[in-house]
């Protein structure tokens, strides 16, 4: 999935669970749930093209926004931090963008098409707009509970 929903499911678990390790767990835990959910998170092949990065970089600057926005104050660095958990599994196969050789690498290797090929990839939606949309609802639902 997106940046965006990866890390308002982590903040929503900061909001949930205090303790910072079990909410890192659950984080973590959550990324993989929702890349379990058929979607797509980028345009054409999975490529770093210049639409692919336009499309990450303004993902990052609303997941940011929106953060800074919903989160209390008090709250605000712990959600980023339990988010920034949420989001790590797609940080630890993002040096393949400029270090091909990296997926090449054991246990990286194997985590990488677990992660795409097998979770992602392997159901993914017909069209790019469908493929959004569950990703759009799951994200009026986390603002909803980050506002409730
Ligand atoms: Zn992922």
């Amino acid at each position: 999935m997106l940046i965006t929903p990866h890390l308002l499911a982590g903040v929503v678990i900061a909001k949930g669970i205090p303790e910072a390790v079990p909410a890192a767990i659950a984080a973590v835990t959550s990324h993989f749930v929702l890349d379990s959910i058929p979607h797509w998170d980028y345009i054409g092949k999975p490529m770093p093209t210049l639409t692919n990065i336009i499309l990450t970089v303004a993902d990052g600057l609303l997941a940011f926004g929106l953060w800074w926005w919903l989160v209390p104050t008090e709250l605000r660095w712990y959600g980023l931090l339990i988010g920034g958990f949420a989001v790590l599994p797609d940080f630890l196969i993002a040096p393949k963008y400029l270090w091909p050789k990296w997926i090449t690498l054991p246990i990286v290797k194997q985590f990488n098409h677990w992660h795409t090929a097998v979770l992602q990839y392997a159901c993914e939606p017909k069209t790019w707009v469908i493929g959004l949309l569950p990703q759009v609802v799951l994200v009026a639902f986390l603002i909803y509970f980050l506002r409730g």
